[in-house]
C-alpha cells in the first residue's frame, strides 16, 4: 500500500491547519468587534454615528471576505493533500520544492512556471489596459456638458 499523502505532507498540513485556526480566530475577532461597535454605539446615536457604524460593518464584511478567501485556499490545499495532488506543479507536473511549499503552502506552480505565468499575466494586463485606454472616447459627454 502506498504511503498516505497526508503523512508525506504532515508538516505542511500542520502549517495549513494552524493557518486555518488563526484565520478563523481572526474572522471571529472581526465579527465580534463589529458586533460590539454596533451594540455600544454612542447613546446620542445621531445620523453620523449610524453612518459610521454602517461603514465599519461594511469594512468588517470586506475584511471577512478576504479571510474567507484565505480559508478557501487553505481548504483547497488540504483537499489536494488528501487527494495526493499536492506539491505538484499544475503546468509542468514537476514536484514543487518543499522549501517553497513551506513558505507558500498554497503554491500550485513551481518557481519557473509561476514566473512564466506572471509574465504572461503582466502582458495580458498591459494589453487589456492599452485596449481599455483606446476604448475611452475622447471628449466624453460629461466633459462637454
Ligand atoms: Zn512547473
Amino acid at each position: 500500500m502506498a504511503t498516505k499523502p497526508t503523512k508525506k505532507w504532515k508538516e505542511i498540513s500542520d502549517i495549513l491547519l494552524k493557518m486555518k485556526d488563526d484565520t478563523l480566530r481572526e474572522i471571529h475577532k472581526t465579527v465580534k468587534n463589529g458586533a460590539e461597535t454596533a451594540a455600544t454605539g454612542e447613546p446620542s446615536g445621531d445620523i453620523y454615528d449610524q453612518a459610521s457604524s454602517e461603514r465599519d460593518r461594511e469594512l468588517g464584511l470586506i475584511l471577512g471576505d478576504r479571510e474567507r478567501e484565505k480559508l478557501h485556499s487553505i481548504d483547497e490545499a488540504l483537499l489536494r493533500i488528501n487527494e495526493g495532488e499536492y506539491g505538484i506543479c499544475e503546468e509542468c507536473e514537476e514536484e514543487i520544492p518543499l522549501g517553497r511549499l513551506k513558505a507558500m503552502p498554497f503554491a500550485r506552480h513551481c518557481v519557473k512556471c509561476k514566473a512564466d505565468l506572471e509574465k504572461l499575466q503582466a502582458q495580458t494586463k498591459r494589453f487589456e489596459e492599452e485596449r481599455a485606454y483606446r476604448e475611452i472616447p475622447l471628449g466624453s459627454e460629461e466633459e462637454e456638458a
